[in-house]
């Protein structure tokens, strides 16, 4: 079981969500972030600190969403890490 970055994360990259990571499994695309299925532990911490509602438990996934599974895995992988909290983008 993982979490998944949905499509509210797309351009926002406020990143709050980084920081509280226990085990440091998020990852920086170029328009979003994504999480790492075989590194998150479910701990749910994130979720919370995301103002946009992008994290979701993969169980919880809204269908609309539900290729975002498939692109966290398949992108977190080819991506670097990222722990701390970034600027936001100048038009987010
Ligand atoms: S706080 Fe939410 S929207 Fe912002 S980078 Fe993290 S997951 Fe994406
Ligand atoms: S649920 Fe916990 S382990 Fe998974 S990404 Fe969020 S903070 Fe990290």
């Amino acid at each position: 079981m993982t979490h998944v970055v949905a499509k509210p994360c797309v351009d926002c990259k406020y990143t709050d969500c980084v920081v509280v990571c226990p085990v440091e499994c998020f990852y920086e695309g170029e328009r979003m972030l994504y999480i790492h299925p075989d590194e998150c532990i479910d701990c749910e911490a994130c979720v919370p600190e995301c103002p946009v509602e992008a994290i979701f438990h993969e169980d919880n996934l809204p269908e609309e969403w539900s290729d975002y599974l498939q692109l966290n895995a398949d992108m977190a992988p080819q991506s670097e890490v990222i722990t701390e909290k970034q600027e936001p983008l100048a038009d987010s």
